[in-house]
Parts: structure tokens; C-alpha cells; sequence
């Protein structure tokens, strides 16, 4: 048997050393004689916990003290519509800056609470589809915030500008693209991500949110997504989903033994450039991004014969290459690739790729 690497887009892989570090510790967490899904969240043990996984995230991010961690749930879905809620704030329009499917599914949702405008950003020039730079952004003066989503998990497309609007709330969907790279948190005001990418389990929802935006809102807000709520209960208003909590808090321990963001960065690049190169490389496969947008996390890319592709997909996962299959709306392949995909994986996958092109190109 091969060793299997999980290219699934999310749930996604959780790195070896902590599911490994997850098992020893289950059946007697620190000595309590009980896992860590036993006891309460207000327990001491547990609040320690809490505390550490927020100091860990803050370390990694250098998330300034002028900004709030909730750790909410809910999903990201959940954020599309406690935004919002939470900071429209009377006026009755935001913008939603749509670069593919899941900015547009923000849009979406949010036009339940007002009328909001979508931009939309995809461009096709000479065959290759790239995204407008910021500073061709149409935003609206009357707008309560602008939304934007850095990493396309669907389509493979990704915005590595970081936000430079004076005097504009600015909001991203960092679900697929969270602590793979450097950011500089203060270029935000909200940044907001599900945990089942590139943090740990399902079930968490992170936000990173300045203080400042944290006040009353509405009656209407439903208290579980109601930031002010959240923030005075330190993210225990309801039962918090108290093992994703821990299991992430070791992702970021893991996080800061690679040598941080900076280091997480340096490997990711380096393993979309590999598999990008693979791509490029031959008559065989096909991505067809403009290379500034395409996205490190998200390897989306065909196979010039789409009759070869359940074939491709069984072989692949006969040598534990499991989960490439693309989202049905794009179709072809899709290799999800976050923090946790091991170098070799990627080797793995192009040593499979070549072996198949010679075969069947
Ligand atoms: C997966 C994903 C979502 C949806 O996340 P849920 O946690 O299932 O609500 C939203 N936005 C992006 C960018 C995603 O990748």
C-alpha cells in the first residue's frame, strides 16, 4: 500500500503530528481520565485551552491588540449572513466583490438584508482568466463594506493584493487561504474563516474582527451571530464545539514548530509552483489562469481529454492519491493543497501524472 495523501478541497487534511498527538491524549487528556469532549467548556482545563489556541492564532498572525478572536459556528456560511447583520449598520447597500462561486454565494445572501451590488472581477484575455487588480475595483461611496474573498476554493482563483480602500470596512472570506500565507491583518476589518480547510475539523469558525465594529447592532440578530454577544460571552455564549477548539489549537502549536507563516508560505509556494509547472509543462493537462490569480491552495486543472477522467481519478486513487475529482460546476480535477499536504504529496502526484500522460498521451 502507497501512502495516502487527501487532496479533498474540505474537510481537508489535518497534519500527520497532530492526529497522531490527538490519539495518544483521547482517552486521558492531561491526566483527567477522560477526553477533552467530556468535560465542560467553563471548566478551568478546559478555558486554558481557549486561551492558548487564540494566543497561539494571534502569535502566527500578529493579529493586533485592536483586534478581537471569536471563535464562532456556523460555518462560513453562517458569517454570510451575520455580516449583515451585524454591520450594515442602517444603511441599505454593501459591495460584494465577485470573483466566482462562493463571493457570489455571499452576495447572495446577503441581498435578504439589503440591496447589495456585486462587482464583478473575472476577466478573460487571450484565453487566460485573471481577476481585475484592486485598484480597478468600482467601489460604491455608500456602501457599508466591501466583501471580497482571497482564495476561491471552486474555481482556483486567488487575490494575493491586500487591501489599500481609505475609510471602507473591508471584509474577507479567508476560509480556503487562513495561515498560508503572511497577511497584514490591519489592512482588514474583518477576517473570517471555517476551520475545515486549512485550520482542523468542521464545526469552528473563526473571526478576526476589529474592536471597533463590535457594538449593538439589532434586536433582530440572532444572539448566536451577534458579534457583541459573542465577544462579551469570550465566544462561550453557547456551547462552543469544544473538541475542533482543541484540535485546532494544535494545528496552530504545529503551526509555529514549522517556523510560522513565513516558513508555511516559502512550502506553499513552492508546492503550487511544482504542480503549476507539471501542468504548463505538458500538452497533456491544462490550467488556464493568468499565473498572478492562480491559487496555491487550490490546484484546479484538465485533462485536454475528459473522456480519460474517471480513469484517471481510479488509477490515481488505487496509488492512494485520493479525492481529486473537481467541483461538478468547473468539472476536471481539482488537488487541494493547504499547510497540512506534504511536500512529497505533491512529488507523489506529479510522478503520477507523468506515468499516466505517458500512457494514455
Ligand atoms: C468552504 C467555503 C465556504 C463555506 O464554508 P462552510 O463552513 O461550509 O459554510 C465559504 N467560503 C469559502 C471561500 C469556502 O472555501
Amino acid at each position: 500500500m502507497n501512502k495516502v495523501y487527501n487532496f479533498s478541497a474540505g474537510p481537508a487534511m489535518i497534519p500527520k503530528d497532530v492526529i497522531y498527538q490527538a490519539k495518544k491524549e483521547l482517552q486521558n487528556w492531561k491526566k483527567i481520565g477522560c477526553s477533552i469532549m467530556e468535560i465542560s467548556h467553563r471548566s478551568e482545563e478546559f478555558i486554558q485551552v481557549a486561551l492558548e489556541a487564540e494566543k497561539d492564532l494571534r502569535d502566527l498572525l500578529k493579529i493586533p491588540d485592536s483586534f478581537k478572536v471569536l471563535f464562532c459556528q456556523g460555518g462560513a456560511r453562517g458569517q454570510f449572513s451575520a455580516i449583515p447583520m451585524n454591520l450594515l449598520n442602517n444603511s441599505g447597500t454593501a459591495d460584494y466583490i465577485n470573483s466566482g462561486y462562493w463571493s457570489n454565494c455571499a452576495f447572495i445572501e446577503a441581498k435578504k438584508y439589503c440591496t447589495p451590488r456585486s462587482i464583478f472581477i473575472k476577466k478573460n484575455y487571450n484565453e487566460k482568466e485573471s481577476l481585475l487588480p484592486m485598484n480597478q475595483w468600482n467601489i460604491n461611496k455608500n456602501a457599508a463594506y466591501v466583501h471580497y474573498c482571497p482564495n476561491e476554493t471552486i474555481d482556483g482563483l486567488s487575490i494575493y493584493e491586500e487591501p489599500v480602500f481609505k475609510d471602507k470596512i473591508i471584509i474577507g472570506d479567508f476560509s480556503s487561504v487562513i495561515l498560508s500565507r503572511v497577511i497584514n491583518v490591519k489592512n482588514y476589518d474583518l477576517i473570517y474563516a471555517g476551520a475545515q480547510k486549512n485550520i482542523g475539523p468542521a464545526g469552528i469558525t473563526i473571526i478576526i474582527i476589529r474592536e471597533k465594529l463590535i457594538r449593538y447592532s439589532s434586536n433582530i440578530v440572532p444572539s448566536i451571530l451577534d458579534y457583541q454577544k459573542i465577544s462579551e460571552n469570550n465566544s462561550m455564549f453557547n456551547t462552543p464545539p469544544t473538541f475542533s477548539w482543541y484540535l485546532s489549537g494544535l494545528v496552530f502549536k504545529w503551526l509555529k514548530k514549522q517556523g510560522g507563516l513565513k516558513e508555511i508560505e516559502k512550502l506553499n509556494q513552492k508546492k503550487s509552483d511544482l504542480l503549476y509547472k507539471k501542468i504548463d509543462d505538458s500538452d497533456f493537462y491544462i490550467n488556464k489562469i493568468d499565473s498572478k490569480n492562480r491559487s496555491q491552495m487550490n490546484v484546479v486543472f484538465h485533462l485536454i481529454d475528459p473522456k480519460l477522467n474517471e480513469i484517471f481519478l481510479k488509477e490515481a486513487s488505487e496509488l492512494g492519491l485520493n479525492y481529486l475529482k473537481g467541483h461538478s460546476i468547473v468539472g476536471g480535477m481539482r488537488a487541494s493543497i493547504y499547510n497540512a499536504m506534504p511536500l512529497e504529496g505533491i512529488k507523489s502526484l506529479i510522478k503520477f501524472m507523468s506515468y499516466f500522460e505517458n500512457r494514455y498521451g
